[in-house]
């Protein structure tokens, strides 16, 4: 029998032979050859070595989407123009549960993005122990300068065909870039509207309405909770270390939190504009304001340099400073080569993805081979969908824990993901591997699961 369903030639090594298939299934979609590349070079080792996942054919079955339903989403903006967006939804595994993962809105999505998504989310979900399937889902709309009359059209279009594929026990999809508690939150009182059932389908819902406490803040933390697990791991802490956050978003502002909270200093943040370098650091009272400034005001990060009289860097990223930590927690790719060689060169001793991806393979090879701890985003950015577990938990229960459950909770979790990264990712005498224990212990639940069910 041959090791995989893709044609493989004379001496050509597994990677090279899947990914020559995969590439030819799916012809342009980059980010998507990047994620899966990135997990077949610590799966197809481990594989080999466990011959029945090969035997399986395991990994050419979890690298193709269970299904992805493609819709258009007509929409009338305040000038009475009509607009035609297009989205998805990308079902990738249920083998261990109902279908999970975040909303998009974007003009820089597309299938590519969203595959890979879905992708590292079958695998992020299952380092969670919570049972939740992979998922991914938006639309190249693009929110940025649409009054709220616009956003809830939009949404309130987009349910009208969504509300057909998402349930309780199907698929619960939740945010990600550009979909906040407004956008939710039309998008819940839609789905109610056309159903009459008021049921837990998206999570990151508001608190009046089946939310769950600590969900907004939960990405953030989780990857500030994984780090000091990390730093421990290696003899250190998190308290007086300089940080660099990149972003402004919901996971950076409540990463930017949990760090301040614990006796870290950070001096930068970012947006799609630029970043700003305060040396003095980020402190509570800052932090508030600006959190003021982008949940509330969707301000821009440059407005911050004026009120405090810190730098402003115009389309430059945070990673030319000197820092300890590193949290990158905005979007995909954001961290190339050259932004790790900087890093590296100013001292940085770990880097946490709070975002998907947002370091380049070349960049985190870089970390690997220069000894810097590296968690890679789908065990270090896991909390949210944690938590997004826990607040279904809740919506089936119809009751609600206290924030200190929860949070107590979420940090349980993170714990035992950064357990699950050592059992696969120790290795003697040399810092963790936290990039093979993560795609390891996720895939072998699933994989588990899908060898159970037989050829589905
Ligand atoms: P968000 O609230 O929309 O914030 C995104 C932030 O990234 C904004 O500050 C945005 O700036 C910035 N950004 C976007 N594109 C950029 C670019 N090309 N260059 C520089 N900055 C850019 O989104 P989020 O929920 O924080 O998500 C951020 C990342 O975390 C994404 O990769 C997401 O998939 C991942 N993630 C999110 C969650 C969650 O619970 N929300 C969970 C796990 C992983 P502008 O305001 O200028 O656009």
């Amino acid at each position: 029998m041959t090791s995989s369903l893709f044609d493989c030639a004379p001496f050509e090594d597994d990677i090279a032979c899947f990914m020559r298939g995969l590439v030819k299934r799916n012809p342009g979609e980059t980010e998507f050859h990047q994620a899966v590349r990135e997990v077949m070079e610590t799966l197809l080792p481990f594989t080999a070595e466990h011959r029945k996942y090969r035997d399986a054919y395991i990994l050419e079955r979890m690298t193709e989407p269970d299904r992805i339903v493609i819709f258009r989403v007509s929409w009338e903006d305040d000038a009475g123009r009509t607009h035609a967006d297009r989205a998805w939804r990308v079902q990738f595994n249920n083998a261990i549960g109902p279908y999970k993962g975040g909303l998009r809105f974007s003009p820089t999505v597309n299938q590519s993005v969203l595959k890979f998504l879905a992708f590292e989310q079958v695998l992020k979900n299952s380092l969670t122990g919570l049972p939740m399937g992979g998922a991914k889902g938006g639309s190249n709309f693009d929110p940025k300068g649409k009054s709220d009359r616009e956003v809830m059209r939009f949404c309130q279009s987009m349910m009208i065909e969504l509300h057909r594929h998402i349930g309780e026990d199907v698929d619960v999809p939740a945010g990600d870039i550009g979909v906040g508690a407004r956008e939710i939150s039309f998008l819940f009182g839609q789905y109610k509207r056309l159903e009459n059932r008021f049921a837990g389908i998206l999570t990151g819902k508001g608190l009046a309405f089946g939310g769950s406490l600590v969900r907004k803040e939960a990405t953030g933390y989780g990857v500030v909770y994984f780090m000091r697990h990390m730093l421990e791991q290696a003899g250190e802490g998190i308290e007086g270390k300089t940080c660099a956050v990149s972003g402004s978003g919901n996971v950076a502002l409540y990463c930017i939190e949990k760090l301040v909270q614990l006796g870290a200093k950070v001096v930068t943040a970012s947006d799609s504009g630029g970043c700003i370098y305060d040396p003095a650091g980020i402190d509570a009272e800052k932090l508030a304001w600006l959190t003021e400034l982008k949940e509330e005001r969707r301000g821009r990060i440059s407005e911050y340099a004026e009120k405090y009289g810190c730098e402003y860097r115009d389309g430059a990223d945070p990673w030319r400073v000197p820092v300890d930590l590193a949290f990158p927690c905005a979007t995909q790719n954001e961290l190339d080569r050259e932004a790790a060689v900087a890093l590296v060169s100013n001292g940085v001793k770990a880097v946490a993805e709070g975002a998907n991806m947002p370091c380049t393979a070349e960049a985190a090879e870089h970390f690997f081979t220069h000894n810097v701890l590296f968690a890679p985003g789908k065990a270090a950015n896991a909390g949210g969908v944690a938590v997004s577990g826990l607040e279904q938990s809740q919506n089936q229960l119809r009751i609600s824990w206290p924030r200190e459950e929860v949070d107590a909770r979420l940090q349980e979790i993170m714990r035992s993901i950064h357990q699950k990264c050592l059992l696969y990712g120790a290795r003697p005498g040399r810092p963790v591997d936290y990039r093979a224990g993560a795609n390891i212990a996720g895939f072998v639940k699933v994989a588990d699961a899908m060898l159970a069910y037989g050829i589905v």
